[in-house]
């Protein structure tokens, strides 16, 4: 038995060794396609559902792996939250997102504005105004056209310092959405805290509306408190006709999902975007 036991151990021991390897090598990975270009933004508009026309972009990042094809956030972003690289992706992402909005500007299109989604490690860093300030001035852009997203568990991770920067966010005039709303624990508190421009009913709530009955009690409670509050709603994770009558219903007009658009690469979504200036 002892010897059972010990081999078991051993057993263990070797697929802890392996994931551990995997997850280092994965690590590396993610440095090199940081550095290397390998990372990608796809952008989805988000639309006002009565008229089609796009009011806003959310980038989303890809990894696009040498050998591995096209990874998504799923794959990485947690890895590079645990190992400190997620303020490198971040920093590369919120460069990336407006050098392509500039870009669009230039060819004569514009978006409205560009979603950027960032991690609790970027808020408790407080260079992250500064920094934001420096890309909009390099870029010549309006500190409106670019909307931060984060979550409730964002600020709730260290709320002092994430409010500081939150205020210092806001005094440039770069706009907040609060992500995945009612997913978190204390939504009410933050709304009053945060006092963001938008709020993103997450997708949970609007996948069975108007099936469930709940859930459009909820969904309307939440445009009730925000059109209180003046602040704009956008329902994420639209797929159907039936979805989208039902949110015009309730004038809930922006929208965003899959039945707009899934998200796609910069070139292609520019023919969607509106002419500027
Ligand atoms: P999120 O911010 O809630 O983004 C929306 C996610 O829902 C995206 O997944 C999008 O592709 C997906 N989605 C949009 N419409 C629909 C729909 O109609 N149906 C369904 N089933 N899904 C839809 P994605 O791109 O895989 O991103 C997942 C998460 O990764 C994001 O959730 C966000 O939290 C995170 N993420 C993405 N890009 C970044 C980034 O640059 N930085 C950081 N820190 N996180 C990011
Ligand atoms: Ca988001
Ligand atoms: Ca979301
Ligand atoms: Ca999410």
């Amino acid at each position: 038995a002892k010897q059972d036991g010990r081999a078991r151990y051993a057993f263990y021991e070797a697929h802890l060794d392996a994931a551990l390897a995997e997850r280092m090598e994965l690590e590396r990975e993610l440095a090199e396609a940081i550095r290397g270009n390998q990372l990608v933004l796809h952008y989805q508009p988000i639309v006002d559902a009565a008229t089609g026309v796009v009011r806003a972009v959310e980038a989303l990042v890809r990894w696009q792996h040498p050998t591995r094809g096209l990874l998504y956030p799923g794959a990485f972003i947690q890895v590079a939250e645990e190992s400190g690289q997620i303020r490198e992706l971040g920093a590369w992402t919120l460069e990336a997102a407006c050098q392509q909005l500039s870009r669009w500007k230039s060819q004569g299109r514009h978006p409205g504005s560009v979603a950027v989604n960032l991690s609790a490690s970027h808020f408790r860093d407080q260079r992250l105004p500064e920094q934001l300030h420096e890309l909009i001035q390099v870029h010549a852009l309006a500190p409106g056209e670019l909307t931060i997203e984060l979550t409730e568990s964002t600020v709730m991770s260290d709320s002092e310092a994430s409010m500081k920067t939150i205020h210092a966010l806001r005094d440039l005039g770069i706009e907040l959405a609060v992500d995945d709303f009612g997913t978190g624990y204390s939504s009410l508190a933050y709304l009053k805290l945060l006092r963001p421009k938008k709020l993103k009913i997450d997708r949970s709530f609007v996948r069975d509306v108007p099936g469930d009955h709940d859930d459009c009690v909820l969904v309307r409670a939440v445009l009730g408190l925000a059109h209180a509050l003046d602040i704009e709603v956008v329902a994420e994770g639209v797929e159907t006709e039936v979805q989208r009558q039902f949110l015009l219903g309730e004038a809930c007009t922006l929208q965003q999902g899959y039945l707009y658009s899934k998200p796609i690469p910069a070139h292609d979504l520019a023919l969607r975007l509106n002419a500027w200036p």
